[in-house]
């Protein structure tokens, strides 16, 4: 049995709305796994269920050996060995940063609870803010300060619930990336839910997708983008195209080929639009003869508007997926 089990869980909400859906999972010891699904596809739902919060309809949750007990079966629901930060960080407004993290740590030995927030405020970089209140920090700040809280009495398992959703772009990449080196020197297992798949990447190399419910394909990153199991974890990493008269064949918007004049075998089309991105211009272009537009990467930013062009690609960067 692997270190977190989900075996087999459903919720339903009734009138049939299955947030979670026969949903199954495992997940070993010092694994950092991202969980990704569009809203409503039961990300919260199955963290709460984990965390031993919210009821189960059928299934069971095991972690390290125990069965995790939901708030129907229980006279406290929650584990302090489960810990679950989301994005309301209930931080104590009137304790300081250092008051904050130690306060899970008040019944443990004194010098070991001294260690462990000494620790805790080093390696979150929170040392020469220890003496401010949580309203005296910035968002990402106060964020770090929520996340060594529930750190700070060792809990086998930390689940995170979009929590850097009220962060602007900058810190949030700030804190992913602290984050990321964090986890791997506490050797902490993590199970985080995010819609956004550049936040799962920076700080996981393994991914869960789900839909309505449902785990539809887990794995490393890299190999989820290489071989997408289906047309919408393929969609997770960028635009993709429907090739003509193919049965669920289909192109990534890089993997388009652009020129500037006919040829055989060529696909004429019309550039319609043309955005700025870093690397390159995203083009929507219009296909002859074909009602939905496909997308393509202009990295030389030769095209505008209006603009005929000529389409191509190579045989093997054809994906087949199912809807
Ligand atoms: P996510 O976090 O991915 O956005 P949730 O787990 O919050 O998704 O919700 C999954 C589905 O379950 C949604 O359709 C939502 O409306 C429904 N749901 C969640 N919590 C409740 C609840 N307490 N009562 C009724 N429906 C709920
Ligand atoms: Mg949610």
């Amino acid at each position: 049995m692997s270190f977190l089990e989900v075996k087999r869980v459903s919720r339903d909400f009734g009138e049939g709305n299955k947030a979670l859906d026969d949903f199954q999972i495992s997940i070993e010891e010092g694994q950092i796994l991202s969980i990704i699904g569009e809203s409503g596809s039961g990300k919260s739902t199955l963290l709460r269920v984990i965390a031993g919060l919210e009821k189960k309809d059928e299934g069971e949750v095991w972690l390290d050996g125990e069965k995790v007990l939901g708030p129907d079966e229980k006279l406290v629901p929650g584990y302090a060995e489960i810990q679950l930060v989301h994005q309301q960080l209930n931080l104590y407004p009137n304790s300081t940063v250092e008051e904050n993290i130690a306060r899970p740590l008040l019944l443990f030995d004194k010098g070991y609870a001294g260690e462990r927030l000494e620790t805790l405020l080093s390696l979150f970089q929170l040392g020469s803010l220890k003496g401010r209140l949580p309203r005296q920090l910035s968002g990402g700040q106060q964020q770090k300060v929520a996340i060594a809280r529930a750190l700070s009495s060792e809990p086998k398992v930390l689940l995170m619930d979009e929590p850097f959703s009220n962060l602007d772009s900058i810190q949030k990449r700030e804190i992913l990336e602290e984050l990321r080196e964090i986890f791997s020197t506490l050797n902490v297992t993590v199970v985080w839910v995010t819609h956004d798949l550049f936040d799962a990447m920076a700080i996981s190399d393994d991914l869960c997708v789900i839909k309505k419910g449902k785990p539809i394909q887990k794995g490393k990153i890299a190999d989820l983008y290489a071989e997408p199991n289906s047309l919408y974890v393929a969609s997770l990493f960028g635009p993709i195209n429907e090739i003509p008269d193919a049965h669920h064949l289909y192109l990534r918007s890089i993997s388009v080929k652009l020129f500037p004049k006919p040829a055989n075998n060529l696909l004429p089309g019309k550039v319609i639009s043309s955005r700025f991105m870093p690397r390159f211009n995203l083009l929507h272009i219009g296909v002859t003869g074909l009602e939905k537009e496909w997308q393509a990467e202009d990295e030389h930013r030769m095209y505008k508007p209006g603009d005929e062009v000529f389409l191509s690609y190579e045989q093997g960067d054809v994906l087949k997926l199912n809807a």
